[in-house]
């Protein structure tokens, strides 16, 4: 059993951490599409909730920005529902393509993207939401975010999603190649605005925590106690993450933090560690595979700290026993 205090001495080496890395890398900023490159480089925060509902919070975690490629987990969750596991399947794999997330590639022994976590797969993912049009997919996809987050206030911003739909030729290029090999079905133009809308909805860093902890807790909200997607597809999900969330930096990443999570180029990251807790992180300025410079530090680091490689051999010196608990499963005390 935790003794009493210990959620304050996480919180502690989350700050402490949170200020250790919060000039790290910023030079190397990159940046894809104009909102991001207006973006203030200096935004910086971690949120993490775990599974009874504990959240801690540091740096800039009440700041919205759009979830991006984040999404592409969520909507996915939405077609495994609305298809199931095999149709789904079908249309998209699993398979983690050692390509950028914007690559022109596809699985042609089984004819359809590598995977859901890069654009030609999410393109697809949206294509297999159900809905009469943009607008019911869309309220669809809002409303599983929403219960995913705890936050009936999520939107999409819509300036952000007309700025994507300006800067947009290659998810057009993509739809239509694939519309040529029968990958896609609908309308393209339809296919593109249900994605974009999703990649414009605004989060918060603490939002983002909670849509993480959702998934660890089995797609239960952990703060609401309302389901956002069925028990039988969190471990599809979650997998998925593990081996193609963090695009061509997928491997790196297995290895060095050890835990499912997905970027996205506002320099968004969600983690989630099954059984345990989700975390948010926001800090835009990308690295060269488009995922977030200082966010990946963090996560490395507190990966580390806290013991949370998924593979690490508890006796292995590099990922130790946690200092801190972060699981439920030993931290009894919190109040959440
Ligand atoms: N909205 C972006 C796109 O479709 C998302 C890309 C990303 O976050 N990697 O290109």
């Amino acid at each position: 059993m935790a003794a009493p205090g210990e959620p304050e001495l996480i919180r502690t080496q989350l700050d402490e951490i949170h200020e250790r890395f919060r000039t790290y890398g910023t030079e190397e900023v990159v940046s894809y599409y104009p909102p991001e490159a207006e973006a203030d480089g200096a935004l910086f925060g971690v949120a993490g909730t775990n599974v009874r509902g504990m959240q801690w919070q540091a740096g800039d975690c009440s700041v919205p920005f759009p979830l991006h490629s984040v999404s592409k987990v969520f909507t996915y969750g939405l077609a495994l529902e609305d298809n199931g596991a095999a149709a789904t399947l079908r249309r998209v794999g699993v398979e983690p393509s050692g390509d950028p997330f914007n690559s022109i590639t596809f699985d042609e022994v089984h004819h359809r993207p590598y995977n859901p976590m890069i654009n030609a797969g999410a393109l697809v993912a949206a294509d297999l939401v159900a809905g009469r049009d943009v607008d019911e997919k869309v309220d669809r996809i809002l409303e599983r975010y929403r219960s995913y987050a705890g936050n009936p206030d999520l939107a999409v911003d819509q300036r952000i999603l007309r700025q994507q739909l300006r800067s947009n030729d290659r998810n057009l290029g993509l739809c239509y190649i694939m519309r040529s090999l029968g990958m896609i079905t609908g309308d393209i133009e339809e296919v593109v605005e249900t994605y974009l809308s999703a990649c414009s909805i605004t989060v918060t860093a603490a939002d983002l925590s909670v849509m993480g902890a959702t998934l660890a807790n089995g797609g239960t909200n952990p703060l609401t106690g309302h389901r956002a997607v069925p028990r039988e597809h969190v471990r599809d999900i979650v997998s998925v993450m593990m081996t193609c969330g963090m695009y061509d930096a997928a491997g790196q990443w297995a290895t060095d933090v050890g835990i499912p999570a997905k970027s996205g180029v506002s320099g968004d990251i969600v983690c989630v560690l099954p059984r345990y807790f989700g975390f948010g992180v926001y800090s835009p300025g990308l690295d060269v595979h488009g995922n977030s410079v200082r966010g990946v530090a963090l996560c490395r680091e507190l990966s580390a700290t806290f013991g949370l490689h998924v593979f690490a051999d508890p006796e292995d010196a590099r990922f130790g026993r946690p200092s801190v608990p972060l699981s439920p499963r030993d931290a009894t005390t919190g109040t959440g």
